[in-house]
């Protein structure tokens, strides 16, 4: 069997590297670099905290421990940082919420530690400034973050190792999906499959828009400031009450807003730059000294968020042999969907556990133009 996909991100290579293992040939479009989209713009937390449903929270739970897996078979340890996050609320109310979602999780079997603001400075993190909490810290021990591009990279290289995978640098420009076999129309040709896969991120719901289905998916913009190395040491993933703060390679320290996220255009580079000033100023009263050590980079991503907030994977309505793989989360998400994914993909698809990720959820038709 040959399968084209559209979009080298870590949703897009996490399912060429399973595919592979079922002996399906691949041809993996990437009209950036592998990891250029969102995934290398992102900040990359593996996550299980603050999910609602219980299925999702197991889906989170099961990605985040099967990634152990696929990083040492693949040759990636190094790039999956679990050293555990840490949370708090600096408002009774915000601490009450976090207080009842970590009983939550406890009770699904996730362990949760709570540390005093004294033990925290005391044995786990010397530079932070938790003088105005008189709550406890929860540290989520199974928590961390992935350095995504380079995984990425690992996740493909391994891919070519096992099987039949060809990374090509085009663009997809047209589909045709309507006959047996796929048409891909590319900036480097027609290629021809017998199944396609939409892993192209926030571009894949125009592409599907273009043969006839209409997807009520939200972009939600969001603004990464890296510094340059610093002295200030962290160690964990820091969710403070209005920002988070993890550390990013060699002294790095990457931060974002608080997650309250929305519904907007991409900021300019002049907006982005105001937001990495806010970003500065929220972070310098946990972290004293973050403000001085200059940003390396200031990143712009995009989140897909669908109305419900969960997954899209599965075959488009109505089609037999394109599927769409389009979700937030995806750090977190991935290395199990994508393996997931792939055994359906590859027509090997009993009992997964995806059927509330289906687009027919949301799948409308587009009118034809007359
Ligand atoms: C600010 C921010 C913070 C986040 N924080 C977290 C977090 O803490 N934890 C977590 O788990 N997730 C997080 N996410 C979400 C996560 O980063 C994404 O879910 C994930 O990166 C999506 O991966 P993807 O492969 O679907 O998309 P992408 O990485 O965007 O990959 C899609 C690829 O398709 C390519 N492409 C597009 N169109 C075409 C075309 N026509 N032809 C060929 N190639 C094409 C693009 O160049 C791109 O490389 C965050 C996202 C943002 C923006």
């Amino acid at each position: 069997m040959r399968v084209t996909i559209i979009g080298a991100g870590i949703v897009g290579a996490s399912i060429a590297y399973h595919l592979a293992q079922h002996g399906v040939s691949v041809v993996l479009l990437e009209n950036d670099r592998p990891g250029g989209g969102t995934s290398g713009a992102t900040f990359a937390c593996l996550n299980i905290f603050g999910h609602r449903s219980d299925s999702f929270f197991d889906l989170r739970l099961r990605s985040i421990r099967y990634l152990d897996t696929l990083a040492a078979e693949i040759d990636a340890v190094e790039f999956v940082h679990k050293p555990g996050t840490l949370r708090w609320g600096e408002s009774d109310g915000d601490w009450t919420r976090l207080h009842s979602e970590t009983k939550r999780l406890e009770d699904r079997g996730l362990p949760c530690e709570y540390h005093s603001a004294a033990q925290v400075r005391a044995e786990l993190e010397p530079a932070l400034d938790l003088s105005r909490l008189d709550n406890d810290v929860i540290r989520v021990p199974e928590e961390g973050w992935l350095d995504a591009p380079p995984f990425i990279g690992k996740l493909l290289a391994a891919a070519r190792a096992v099987g039949d995978v060809e990374t090509r640098d085009a663009k997809a420009i047209d589909l045709d999906f309507s006959g047996p076999a796929v048409k891909v129309v590319t900036t480097s040709g027609t290629i021809d499959s017998d199944r396609l896969v939409l892993a192209a991120g926030i571009d894949s719901i125009a592409m599907c828009e273009r043969v006839g289905h209409a997807f009520p998916i939200e972009r939600h913009p969001g603004v990464m400031r890296v510094s340059a190395p610093s002295a200030t040491p962290l160690h964990h993933v820091v969710y403070a009450s209005d920002m988070h703060l993890r550390p990013d390679g060699a002294g790095r320290i990457m931060a974002g807003l608080g997650d309250a996220h929305r519904a907007g255009p991409t900021p300019t580079q002049s907006q982005a730059s105001q937001e990495a000033l806010r970003i500065e100023e929220l972070g310098d009263r946990w972290l004293p000294g973050f403000r001085a050590t200059p940003a390396e980079a200031i990143r712009v991503g995009i989140r897909t968020i669908w109305p419900d907030d969960l997954p899209v994977v599965g075959w488009l309505p109505n089609a037999s042999n394109a599927y769409i793989a389009v979700y937030h989360s995806g750090i977190t998400l991935a290395p199990l969907l994508g393996q997931l994914c792939a055994r359906e993909i590859a027509g090997d698809a009993a009992g997964q556990g995806l059927d509330s990720y289906r687009p027919d959820r949301f799948d409308q038709d587009v009118p034809s133009v007359a």
